[in-house]
């Protein structure tokens, strides 16, 4: 039997790491522009990249949220796709993964 609340907790710390990283992202895409005019194109390129954080970091947050949740109902480490197990060396490379290495290369 796999050890599950071990790879819950790691879970649910890495959600709340990426939850802060991602309000942080928002704090600072809030800040107030720049007055000077030359530095408006640099600040919104940098604006762009740090959306892009953002959203990956949300991605994640949801992946990590429905991970735990197949925890909860005991399908944790089963493909959702075609039900076989996800090897273990995906699993710990990608531990909130839902598909296994086949079907996430499709
Ligand atoms: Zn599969």
């Amino acid at each position: 039997m796999r050890d599950t609340e071990n790879v819950r907790q790691r879970l649910v710390a890495r959600a709340e790491k990426l939850t802060e990283e991602a309000l942080k992202i928002d704090a600072e895409l809030r800040e107030v522009d720049s007055p000077d005019w030359d530095d408006r194109a640099t600040d919104s390129e940098g604006d762009e990249v740090l959306e892009r954080l953002g959203v990956a970091a949300v991605n994640e947050i949801k992946e990590i949220r429905a991970a735990i949740r197949r925890i909860a109902a005991g399908t944790y480490g089963t493909c959702t796709t075609c039900r076989r197990p996800i090897g273990e060396q995906r699993l710990e490379a990608v531990p909130y993964t839902a598909k296994c290495i086949n079907c996430a290369n499709l």
